[in-house]
């Protein structure tokens, strides 16, 4: 037997509660994981309050991310006791995921844990934290460097936004973080922000050109302030989009783009290839400051991971939420 959280819709309505189930109802997989650590995204808010259509089966059990060990496995390349990682690939939408202390997943979708990193920091990191490294690997691929001039983070207290605030300056960027919390400016400048600016500064419609002032920067947000970041980003800058908790429109014109040669580069961590994967996890290992990271860590029991969804997508959690299954 074991706990997870369901979350089912018929003519009773959209729910989730937390059940005990008989080990029968896991799913097919190669690979059976006992969870230790799982975390709450912004899609799993979606998900666990059906404010986002995240969810395409049910019963479903959410959680797109969970760390934990081996206990059965059919696959080549995972045997029992290895420490295992997973994010995404629609676990916790279309398959049971990790809000649970029990997962069977196709072996595929595992990434060994990195080494030097515990399951409690693997999920403390999550899809938010994996995705924010996506997108400061796409800045440096796009030829962002640290001489160039300050980098945006949009959503910088959220998940995604505290990440990518850490690394960015930890790499010696200099970082501008937005942000609609103002009790947040002192939280943001322990992880590395150079300045915190409020994001109503961004969110209302604006010119096709602003001032230029980004050499690059991480959009959580979208919608307006998307629009807003790419008309203020400098002459061949990059902007990273990967998120939507502003809006999922983007009320934008090509005047950056075909005047100032300014890259709009989408980042998807959900299907990501594994190669890309591994990448971000490795330089995870190396560019995120442990103890920076626990600044923005919250832990919660499964109990409390249905409350805190909610809580989530209004935007009054601060950081990361890790959701310790065995509490
Ligand atoms: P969080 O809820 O932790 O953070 C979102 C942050 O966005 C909030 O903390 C807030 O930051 C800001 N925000 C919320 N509402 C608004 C609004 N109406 N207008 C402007 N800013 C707002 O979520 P995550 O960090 O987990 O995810 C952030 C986004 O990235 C989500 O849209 C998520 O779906 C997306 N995402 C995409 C992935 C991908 O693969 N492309 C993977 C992971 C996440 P503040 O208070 O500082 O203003």
């Amino acid at each position: 037997m074991y706990k997870a959280i369901v979350i089912n819709k018929d003519e009773s309505g959209y729910r989730a509660n937390l059940q005990t189930l008989d080990e029968s109802a896991l799913p097919e997989g190669d690979v059976t994981v006992k969870v230790d650590y799982s975390c709450l995204n912004y899609k799993d808010g979606l998900a666990i309050t059906g404010k986002g259509p995240v969810v395409r089966k049910f019963p479903m059990t959410p959680g797109i991310d969970l760390a934990g060990s081996v206990v059965s496995s059919e696959h080549p390349g995972f045997a029992v006791g290895d420490a295992v990682v997973l994010n995404g690939w629609g676990v916790g939408e279309g398959h049971p995921g990790g809000l649970a202390q029990m997962a069977r997943l196709k072996g595929d979708w595992l990434i060994p844990l990195p080494a030097g990193v515990t399951p409690r920091q693997a999920m403390a990191v999550g899809t938010a934290g994996y995705t924010a490294m996506l997108c400061v690997l796409g800045l440096e691929k796009s030829g962002v460097t640290p001489d160039q001039g300050e980098i945006l983070v949009t959503g910088a207290a959220g998940g995604v936004g505290s990440v990518a605030v850490a690394i960015l300056a930890r790499l010696g960027y200099t970082v501008v973080a937005s942000s609609g919390r103002p009790e947040e400016t002192d939280y943001l400048k322990t992880l590395g922000a150079a300045e915190v600016m409020d994001r109503k500064l961004l969110s209302e419609p604006g010119k096709p050109l602003a001032r230029e002032r980004w050499a690059g920067a991480v959009d959580t947000v979208g919608g307006h302030t998307l629009a807003n970041v790419c008309a203020s980003t400098k002459y061949l800058g990059t902007v990273t989009a990967c998120g939507l908790a502003g809006g999922a429109d983007l009320p934008a014109t090509v005047m950056p783009f075909i005047l100032r040669g300014v890259t709009l580069k989408g980042i998807d961590s959900v299907m990501a290839p594994k190669a890309a994967r591994l990448e971000a996890w490795e330089r995870i290992g190396v560019d995120l400051d442990m103890d920076k990271l626990e600044l923005m860590v919250n832990e919660i029991g499964l109990d409390e991971a249905i409350e805190t969804a909610g809580r989530l997508l209004e935007g009054k959690v601060r950081g990361r939420t890790i959701v310790n299954v065995n509490r």
